[in-house]
């Protein structure tokens, strides 16, 4: 063995105190550490020849590297949609590293039964039932791809061709119908083959509305003359958090052929709090589901989950046997069911956060969520300068400039709010119009933090206005 291997072997319990001291400390500035960074990256270096073992290297991460780091673990990071750890998540998320094991199949290891242990309890957090199976992915992005997978290899079944054996090509044209689908619905499509421009937008119900109208749909499907279609549902829009008639979508199978995917990438989270959950009516009756974990489930990246009521057909495109053997059957091995085949034991966070704050604590994580963002809402709605773009339906304040809301105008905003280290927000256009959002889905986050947010944003208005009209 290396000699430096070799003893941080033996230091092996001191290097993981320190690093744990490191953790803690780290964790216990971040609410008081600037939210976003805009320090430059250190020039890269070259790769070490004698490397100076566990210890050095975190000296020097904590020298280069750390500095750069965002807060966005922390309680005012509203970019995006962005989650933080839990103690528990974080606790089940070192030890994924220390276990190490494969969560690809059983192989000699209980581990997988313990994924699947983390599943039921996520389809029963969500309301699903028993029909729909699910597999660990690492973000929403590739649960939407899963499900579309399945989906391409139903449309397959429709006319009697093998899309996982044929190719797409095989398959024919691909009619991909949605309201406001997520960037990586396109995405998914274009890896799968089908083609980013086979998705057809349909028309949304109008005003500031980001639902589907249904009725348009329905149209639309009627269009297709018979030919099998699938069906895109957003359950919970990035910008506006609105969320398409699952229950009225799903009626329409009755008389039309499609497979119905729901996108409910956090909008699934509805289903924890009583006064939200009618918004996820209909999500069982789906063929395929994405929710994200890394997201309101606050557990670290990389973490989603898929779900269908086809496992046979996600088995048909993902499984790994030799063709000789045919198509695996009974309970799959997981790594017949996702992208990859090995893959980390992403399940142990969920397990650890659902074990120690259960459906209760993580309801309470949506609920404070939910009313944190009406806080910021009503508080947005008397700064003088700005207007809420939409309501605030769920986690998320999506607002502009009452005069003048141009991108550079916009842009300057949030610049100077993530400048003061106060807070991150993230920009967006809401049917035509330059806005920013705040989205609330940290664990951490409490009243006097959103109050933060709203002063920082006050301070920047008045900066905006006194630098004479950027
Ligand atoms: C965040 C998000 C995604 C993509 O999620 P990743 O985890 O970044 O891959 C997809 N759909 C919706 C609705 C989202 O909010």
């Amino acid at each position: 063995m290396h000699p430096t291997l070799a003893a941080d072997l033996d230091q092996l319990p001191e290097l993981l105190q320190s690093v744990r001291d490191f953790a803690a400390r780290e964790l216990s500035g971040l609410g008081e550490r600037p939210v976003a960074t805009a320090a430059k990256a250190p020039d890269a270096g070259p790769l070490p020849v004698a490397g100076v073992g566990a210890q050095g290297a975190l000296e020097r991460f904590a020298e280069r590297w750390e500095p750069g780091f965002s807060g966005s673990a922390g309680p005012r990071y509203l970019g995006f949609v962005t989650g933080g750890a839990t103690p528990a998540a974080l606790t089940g998320d070192w030890l994924t590293g220390a276990y190490d094991q494969n969560g690809s199949s059983g192989g000699g290891s209980t581990a997988d039964a313990l994924e699947r242990e983390t599943l039921d309890w996520l389809r029963e957090l969500f309301g699903l039932g028993e029909a729909h199976r699910g597999a660990f992915v690492s973000g929403a992005t590739m649960s939407n791809t899963v499900g579309l997978a399945v989906a391409r290899e139903w449309l397959g079944e429709r006319r009697g061709v093998s899309v996982s054996r044929e190719g797409v090509a095989a398959l024919g044209p691909v009619h991909v119908l949605s309201g406001s689908p997520h960037s990586s619905v396109t995405k998914a499509l274009s890896f799968l083959g089908v083609g980013r421009d086979r998705l057809r937008p349909v028309p949304l119900l109008g005003g500031a509305r980001e639902a589907v109208d249904v009725g348009r749909l329905a149209e639309a499907l009627e269009a297709l003359d018979g030919e099998p279609a699938v069906v895109v549902a957003n359950a919970g829009t990035v910008n506006t958090v609105d969320f398409d008639d699952l229950r009225a979508i799903a009626a329409l199978k009755e008389r039309y052929d499609f497979w119905l995917h729901v996108d409910a990438a956090f909008g699934a989270f509805a289903a924890l709090s009583p006064a939200h959950a009618p918004l996820v009516d209909g999500l069982d009756a789906a063929d395929s589901i994405c929710v994200d974990l890394h997201k309101w489930l606050n557990v670290p990246y990389d973490a989603a989950v898929q779900f269908t009521r086809r496992q046979d057909l996600q088995v048909r495109v993902f499984h790994n046997e030799s063709p000789y053997l045919g198509v695996p059957t009974g309970t799959p091995a997981f790594l017949h069911l996702t992208p990859e085949n090995s893959r980390r034991l992403r399940a142990l966070a969920t397990w650890f956060s659902l074990t120690a704050y259960g459906r209760e604590g993580h309801a309470e994580i949506v609920e404070r969520c939910v009313a944190l963002a009406r806080r910021l809402g009503e508080g947005i709605s008397a700064v003088p300068g700005l207007r809420l773009s939409a309501p605030v339906h769920l986690n998320v304040v999506c607002f502009t400039l009452a005069d003048d809301p141009t991108p550079e105008r916009l842009e300057a905003l949030a610049g100077a709010v993530a400048g003061s280290g106060e807070a991150f927000l993230t920009p967006t256009v809401l049917h035509g119009t330059p806005a920013l959002r705040a989205a609330f889905s940290n664990w951490r986050t409490t009243e006097a933090d959103t109050d933060r947010v709203r002063d920082a944003l006050a301070r920047a208005v008045r900066g905006l206005s006194t630098a004479g009209g950027v």
